[in-house]
C-alpha cells in the first residue's frame, strides 16, 4: 500500500461521498464547477468521477494544463531558436503543434538539435557539456515549475556560463482564473483549485478572486477522493451562498504556501505587462519574465525574439475547451483526425489536456 495514495482511491468511500452529494443538492439549483487544473481533469476521466456524481452536478474542464495554454507563436519561436542553439524541452512540449502542425519533435526529426529533458538542471548540464554551443531551455508551466527554473537561472548566472539561456514562458494561475470568470459563458458556481500550484503560492492569492467574483473555491488534491470531497465542499458552500477559499488538500498545502519558493521567483522574475494565452487571449500581468539583472540568460534578449500572434489549426476547438465553453467530444475532429498519436491541438498532447484525458480513458471515444 502506498501511503497518502491508496486510501484516497477507495471506491466505497467515493460512492458514499457521491450519495452525500446527491442528498444535499437542491433539485432546482445549479452546480457547475470548474476544475482549473489538468491533473484534476485527468483524475476525473481516469476514475470516472463525473459518472459517480448526480446529474445536477456538472464538472467543467479549465485551462490548467501547462502545454495547452501556450500559444502557437511560442512553439514556433522555440523551433526557430533551434536554428541557433540546442533547445531543451520537457517531454510534453515536444509534441505540441506549432504553425502548419509542426512540433518540436518533427523539427528534431528534420535535423534540429532539440533534446527532451526532465528538468531545467538537465538543460544546464547540456550547456556545461557543450561549451562551444548555445543551449536554450524552453521553460514552461505554472507556479509549480517556475521555482526550479529560477534556481537554475541563479546557478547559471553565478557560474557565468556564456552559452546558456532560458526562453521563459512561465504563467500565473490567479490571472487565468480571473480571465475565465471575466469571459462570457454560462456562470460557474465554484472552482476546484489546483493542488501543486497551491503548495507553492498558498491560499491568499485565491481569496481576492473568490471575493471579487463571489465564487466558492476549494483547493483539492489529485486523488479521486480529494476531488469528490472538494465537490461536496463546493456543494455545501453553494447551498449556503458562501464564497470562501477552502483547503481540502491540507496534507500538502498551507495557507502561506512555500515562502522560500515565492522569494526565489520574486528575486529572479518580474511580471510581464501582458501575455497571450491559448484560448484566453491577452491577460494582464499573467506571466513572468526575467528581471534586468538576468538579461544575460534571457533568451528573448539574447536572440531578439519578437512575439507575434499566430492562429490555432482551423479545426481545433482547444480555445473553447480551455475556456470551459465546449467539451472535447464536441470538436468535430476529436478521435478521428485528432488523436494522442496524431494531435492537431495542444489539448490532445499531454495527459493533463482535456482531449487526451477523455480519449485515453475511452469515455467519449467516437470510434
Ligand atoms: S480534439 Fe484535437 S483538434 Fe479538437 S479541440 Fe481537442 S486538441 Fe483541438
Amino acid at each position: 500500500m502506498i501511503p497518502y495514495v491508496d486510501e484516497f482511491r477507495d471506491g466505497e468511500l467515493a460512492r458514499m461521498l457521491a450519495k452525500k452529494i446527491a442528498a444535499e443538492i437542491d433539485p432546482a439549483g445549479t452546480y457547475r464547477f470548474m476544475e482549473f487544473c489538468g491533473g484534476h481533469t485527468h483524475s476525473i476521466a481516469r476514475y470516472g468521477l463525473a459518472d459517480l456524481l448526480p446529474s445536477g452536478v456538472e464538472l467543467i474542464h479549465g485551462p490548467g494544463c501547462p502545454v495547452c495554454v501556450l500559444p502557437v507563436s511560442r512553439v514556433d519561436d522555440a523551433i526557430s531558436l533551434s536554428k541557433h542553439a540546442i533547445v531543451a524541452s520537457y517531454a510534453d512540449m515536444m509534441r505540441v503543434p506549432g504553425s502548419n502542425s509542426v512540433s518540436l519533435i518533427q523539427a528534431k526529426a528534420a535535423g534540429a538539435d532539440i533534446r527532451m529533458v526532465y528538468s531545467a538542471s538537465d538543460a544546464l548540464e547540456i550547456a556545461k557539456k557543450n561549451p562551444h554551443r548555445e543551449v536554450v531551455f524552453f521553460a514552461i508551466g505554472f507556479e509549480t515549475t517556475t521555482p526550479p527554473t529560477a534556481l537554475v537561472a541563479k546557478q547559471a548566472k553565478a557560474m557565468k556560463l556564456g552559452n546558456f539561456s532560458i526562453f521563459c514562458n512561465h504563467v500565473l494561475t490567479p490571472p487565468a482564473l480571473s480571465g475565465i470568470l471575466d469571459s462570457p459563458g454560462a456562470p460557474l458556481q465554484g472552482i476546484i483549485g489546483p493542488s501543486h500550484v497551491s503548495a507553492v503560492i498558498g491560499l491568499q492569492p485565491y481569496a481576492r478572486v473568490a471575493e471579487k467574483y463571489r465564487i466558492p473555491m476549494v483547493i483539492a488534491g489529485f486523488e479521486p477522493l480529494d476531488v469528490m470531497q472538494s465537490v461536496h465542499m463546493l456543494v455545501r458552500q453553494t447551498n449556503r451562498g458562501e464564497a470562501r477559499v477552502e483547503n481540502e488538500y491540507t496534507r500538502a498545502v498551507t495557507p502561506e504556501g512555500n515562502i522560500k519558493a515565492q522569494a526565489l521567483m520574486e528575486e529572479v522574475f518580474e511580471l510581464r505587462e501582458s501575455f497571450e494565452w491559448r484560448g484566453l487571449g491577452q491577460l494582464l500581468k499573467s506571466a513572468r519574465r526575467f528581471r534586468k539583472e538576468y538579461s544575460e540568460i534571457d533568451a528573448e534578449v539574447r536572440f531578439s525574439i519578437r512575439i507575434r500572434q499566430v492562429s490555432d489549426h482551423k479545426a481545433c476547438e482547444c480555445g473553447a475547451i480551455l475556456r470551459g465553453l465546449k467539451r472535447p467530444h464536441e470538436c468535430r475532429v476529436f478521435g478521428t483526425a485528432c488523436t494522442p498519436d496524431n494531435p492537431l491541438g495542444a489539448c490532445m498532447v499531454s495527459s493533463e489536456g482535456a482531449c487526451a484525458a477523455h480519449y485515453s480513458f475511452g469515455r467519449y471515444r467516437t470510434t
